[in-house]
């Protein structure tokens, strides 16, 4: 068989340019552009990369970047200064701060006092709890953009069996929470399920989100089912050099699945799309 291959870097080439649209219609009515803030502490260099890249796009769709570069050395109380005035700017509509944090700061601490209006990344616990009770909230981008793809394959997920492998805050749980509202029978799974593999193989749709190198194969896919490989995993090759692979063996994966998306290229270039759209989105409810 051979899958459908679910374009994430496409998909999200798309979704910026609608915001792009957006944003321009309102530049054209004489309204300020939304704006995002992107807060970094520390000098880890994946996340440099992540937060250029932020900027970047942010810019590119037209809106209003900020950015803060703190020093590793900052104190507790001067990252809640900064987050305060952000929360305190009327130019500023989505709050974003780069995790994981140094070890010296509290990450719940920080999360925590973002304005849940302007928490474009949807980890404040008020809109983990709206979520969760189906109202409106902002939701985390990296499961947003799982939806999104599955929908590629499929509009209607309606009544489908959706197994997600891993239960974190910021991939899994709120991956299941979404394929809940959109009427799957939801299944997650975890490092303590037994038999995965015969789980996994009930899935119409199945999600990874694990953070093990091509950890889910062939004998994890229902012939036909949708995989959504959430895993971004840095690999040395047999060669020497160094390469991304997913939580799932494409390659064999493949061979079974009616539809898959490939690391990187599928999930991983939807996060800062749907960002991005968050911010629109926080933009426009405050606004009203
Ligand atoms: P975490 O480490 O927070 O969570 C991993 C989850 O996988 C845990 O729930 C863990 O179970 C479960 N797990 C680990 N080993 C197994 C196993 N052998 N069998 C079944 N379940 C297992 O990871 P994240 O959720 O933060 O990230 C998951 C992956 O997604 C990573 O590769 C990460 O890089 C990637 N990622 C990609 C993003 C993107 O933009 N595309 C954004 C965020 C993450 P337990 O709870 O029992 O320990």
């Amino acid at each position: 068989m051979s899958a459908q291959i679910l374009d994430g870097k496409l998909l999200a080439a798309q979704l910026r340019e609608q915001v792009a649209a957006k944003v321009s219609a309102l530049r054209a009515s004489g309204k300020r552009a939304p704006g995002l803030a992107v807060v970094l502490v520390g000098g880890d260099p994946a996340s440099q990369v992540y937060v250029g890249m932020k900027e970047k796009m942010t810019e590119a769709v037209g809106m209003h970047s900020v950015a803060h570069r703190l020093p590793e050395t900052t104190s507790e109380q001067e990252l809640l200064a900064v987050v305060a005035a952000l929360n305190a700017d009327p130019a500023v509509d989505g709050i974003l701060v780069q995790l994981p944090l140094p070890a010296h700061l509290n990450s719940e601490l920080i999360i925590n006092t973002i304005d849940p209006a302007k928490d474009v990344d949807g980890f404040h616990p008020v809109n983990v709890g709206r979520l969760s009770a189906g109202l409106p909230a902002l939701v985390p981008c990296t499961p947003r953009g799982c939806i999104m793809l599955a929908k590629l394959a499929r509009a209607d997920l309606s009544g489908l069996h959706a197994v997600v492998v891993g239960r974190s805050n910021i991939v899994g749980k709120p991956v299941a929470q979404l394929l809940l509202q959109e009427n799957c029978t939801v299944t997650i799974a975890h490092s303590r399920t037994r038999d995965l593999p015969a789980l996994c193989r009930t899935a119409d749709l199945l999600v990874a989100a694990i953070g093990r190198p091509k950890y889910l194969g062939a004998q994890h896919v229902k012939p036909g089912a949708i995989v959504i490989d959430v895993g971004i995993n840095r690999i040395t090759t047999a060669e020497g050099s160094s390469k991304l692979v997913g939580d799932v063996d494409y390659d064999a994966a493949a061979e079974v699945a009616g539809a898959i998306t490939p690391v990187p290229g599928g999930v991983g270039p939807m996060t800062i799309a749907c960002l991005l759209d968050n911010t629109l989105t926080a933009y426009e409810r405050r606004a009203e």
